[in-house]
């Protein structure tokens, strides 16, 4: 049971997804005044190295534990930023300590717990390209370690029958090399064979690769843990920009009635 003590924090932070150009001024601020970084492990690596701050780095699947360890921390008066990728509250800890406060000890809520907003990848991915999400969009993770399958399925197909521009985020793992094939065959059931799909990997960082293509032809081998996909709608297109330059894509906003 955890005790407020007076000067105890949670800061929940995300680091941007790559270059610490993209991490915002107010997480910088946070990450030098912390006590305590709690976190998975490759986040909390990209945290600048401060002397007498405690990294508590740990394994991708334990995010509630996590959580409830800094509001622990917290609750005997350390300094605690619970450190994601990109922005916090996108696929990420912020819903780990809400689901940690909702369900632990009413007396946590009196915590000083705050979410701090972070770039996610999907804005990264969308800046290099141009204009993808302008209009209309969606998020999904594709990841079915904290849901079924089906319903990873169903929300593809109804994001497509809508006309939704869609990140995908977790699209392939080691554990999960298959699921991108699978709901590529579902979108192309849907979608138009020529809708455009950017293959945005590692947007910011020194193995940036991006890669534009069609649903019908997008290579999925090169689709990996590090990368955004990107799936068009209808509306969206190539601009041409020659052939030194990748063309810009471009989502508009008006939808002809
Ligand atoms: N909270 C993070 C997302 C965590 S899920 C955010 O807001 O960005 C992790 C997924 O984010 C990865 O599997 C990948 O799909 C995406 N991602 C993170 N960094 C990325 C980057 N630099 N380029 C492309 N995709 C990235």
């Amino acid at each position: 049971m955890s005790r407020q003590t007076s000067g105890g924090w949670v800061r929940v932070i995300g680091t941007g997804p790559g270059p610490e150009r993209w991490m915002t001024p107010e997480t910088s601020a946070i990450l030098a005044t912390a006590t305590d970084l709690v976190g998975y492990a490759p986040y909390v690596a990209r945290c600048p190295e401060r002397a007498g701050q405690i990294r508590h780095a740990s394994d991708n699947r334990v995010e509630l534990d996590r959580a409830n360890h800094a509001l622990d921390l917290a609750g005997e008066g350390r300094r605690v930023a619970v450190v994601s990728g990109g922005d916090p509250g996108v696929f990420a800890m912020a819903s780990a300590v809400m689901e940690a406060l909702a369900t632990g000890p009413v007396e946590r809520r009196a915590l000083d717990v705050t979410v701090h907003p972070g770039v996610s990848a999907m804005q990264a991915a969308a800046a290099r390209l141009g204009a993808p999400l302008g209009g209309d969009f969606c998020a999904i993770n594709l990841s079915d370690n904290l849901k079924p399958w089906a319903v990873v399925e169903k929300r593809l197909i109804a994001a497509a029958e809508a006309e939704f521009v869609i990140a995908l985020y977790n699209p392939a793992s080691k554990a999960r090399p298959k699921q991108i094939f699978d709901a590529f065959a579902i979108l192309r059931r849907v979608k138009r064979p020529e809708t455009v799909v950017a293959l945005a990997r590692a947007v910011g960082r020194p193995d940036e690769r991006v890669t534009l293509s069609t649903l019908a032809e997008a290579d999925l081998t090169l689709v990996d843990m590090a990368t955004c996909v990107v799936v068009g709608n209808s509306d969206t297109r190539l601009i041409d920009r020659g052939p030194e330059r990748e063309p810009w894509v471009w989502s508009p906003r008006y939808v002809e009635g």
